[in-house]
C-alpha cells in the first residue's frame, strides 16, 4: 500500500484529509479521501498496488454481473423503447426505423433520462468497450446498428461469457498489456473504468494512440463533485475504496483529458435518480440503527411492497436531477486533430 503525498493531477503536496471511508464489500480496512487544496482533485489513500487490489475484487463483484442477454431484443417495440429510439436518432444519428416522431422536439429532454449512452453513430465503424464485463452494453450497441464490435475484461470468466455467449471478440486482460495497433478503432468506450485504473494518464495515452484520427472516447464515472457528494460526505456511495482510487469531478475531468489531448465535446449529468438512491441505501447500509436497517432491507430493488417508500425517497433525487446535481457524469471527447 502506498501512502499518497501529492496530488495526481497537479503534483502540488497540499492535500487536506476528508474522510476516513470503510470498504463495503468484504467490509475489511478503511481508507483514507485526500482533497488536493490547489485543483480539488480527491484521492483513494493508501493506494493499494496492483496485486493487493486484486483481493478487494471478489469474483462477484456487481461490474461482472451475468444478465440474460435478449432483453433489448425483445423489448424493442415497447413505446418506451421507441422514445428511446427517437433520441439516438435525432441526438446520436442512428439509422432506427421504430421511433417516435412527434417527440423529436423533446429528445434532447428524454436524452437527460437516458441509462446507458451510445456514441455518435458510425457506418462500418470500429468501437472497444473497455472494462466490458459480460458484454452487455456491447449487445445494446449491436441492437442499434453496431457492427464491429471489440471488448477487453480483466476478468477472464465474464470475458468468457461475453466471447462465448454473445460472439464479441474480446481481449482478457487490461489496456496496455496486449497489442493493439494504432488507429484501428473510431470510438473507444470506458463505462466506470478511469476511477479503478492505477494510472489514468497512462490508460488515457492508449487510448488516444489505438483511436484513429478525431476518434470518441465515450466515459461514464461518478462525480465527486455532485450535490450527492456534499449531502452524504463520507456515506457517499460511490467512493467504493480503494476500488476507486480516484475521484473525478468535472473540472479534474476535464482538465486531464485535455492535457492528454482530447477536447471535450459533450458532457451529460444523467438525471437517473437510481444514483440517490443508491445512495440512501448506502447511508442506510452503513448505518448500526436497526430502522435503518429495516429501511434498508423495504428499498431492495426486488422489493414490491417497497415501492411507495421508494417513491417518497426518490422526490429529493428528483429535485437533484433537475438542478443536475446527481452523482454520475458521462463525457464525450475526441482526440484533438494536432495531438496525434
Ligand atoms: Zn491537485
Amino acid at each position: 500500500m502506498m501512502k499518497v503525498e501529492e496530488c495526481y493531477i497537479c503534483g502540488c503536496k497540499k492535500l487536506k484529509h476528508l474522510w476516513k471511508v470503510p470498504e463495503c464489500l468484504l467490509r475489511k480496512d478503511a481508507f483514507d479521501v485526500l482533497h488536493c487544496s490547489v485543483c480539488g482533485f480527491r484521492m483513494t489513500s493508501p493506494r493499494p498496488s496492483i496485486n493487493e487490489l486484486s483481493v478487494y475484487y471478489p469474483d462477484d463483484y456487481s461490474a461482472f454481473h451475468f444478465l440474460i442477454p435478449d432483453k433489448a431484443q425483445e423489448k424493442k417495440t415497447c413505446f418506451s423503447e421507441r422514445i428511446k429510439n427517437t433520441v439516438y436518432v435525432h441526438e446520436f444519428g442512428y439509422p432506427l426505423s421504430e421511433h417516435v416522431k412527434w417527440i423529436k422536439p423533446m429528445a434532447w429532454l428524454f436524452r437527460q433520462m437516458l441509462g446507458w449512452f451510445p456514441p455518435g453513430f458510425v457506418k462500418e465503424g470500429r468501437l472497444l468497450d473497455v472494462g466490458c464485463a459480460t458484454g452487455d452494453y456491447l449487445v445494446f450497441l449491436r441492437t442499434l446498428g453496431w457492427k464491429h464490435l471489440y471488448g477487453l475484461e480483466i476478468n477472464s470468466r465474464a470475458a468468457e461469457w461475453a466471447r462465448d455467449k454473445h460472439g464479441f471478440d474480446v481481449y482478457t486482460g487490461i489496456l496496455n498489456e496486449h497489442y493493439v495497433p494504432k488507429e484501428k478503432f473510431d470510438v473507444v468506450t470506458a463505462w466506470h473504468v478511469l476511477e479503478h485504473v492505477p494510472d489514468p494518464r497512462v490508460f488515457l495515452r492508449e487510448v488516444k494512440r489505438i483511436l484513429k484520427p478525431n476518434g470518441l472516447l465515450l466515459m461514464g464515472m461518478p462525480n465527486a463533485g455532485s450535490f450527492e457528494t456534499l449531502i452524504f460526505r463520507s456515506f457517499w456511495w460511490a467512493w467504493e475504496v480503494p476500488r476507486h482510487l480516484w475521484h473525478f469531478d468535472r473540472k479534474t475531468l476535464s482538465r486531464i483529458l485535455k492535457e492528454e489531448g482530447f477536447e471535450i465535446e459533450r458532457f451529460f449529468i444523467p438525471a437517473n435518480v437510481n444514483n440517490w438512491l443508491l445512495s440512501v441505501r448506502h447511508f442506510l447500509f452503513r448505518s448500526s440503527d436497526k430502522t435503518h436497517h429495516f429501511l434498508f432491507k423495504c428499498l431492495d430493488p426486488d422489493q414490491r411492497a417497497s415501492v411507495p417508500l421508494k417513491a417518497l425517497l426518490m422526490f429529493p433525487g428528483l429535485m437533484l436531477s433537475l438542478a443536475r446535481s446527481l452523482g454520475r457524469m458521462v463525457v464525450y471527447a475526441r482526440v484533438k486533430e494536432n495531438m496525434k
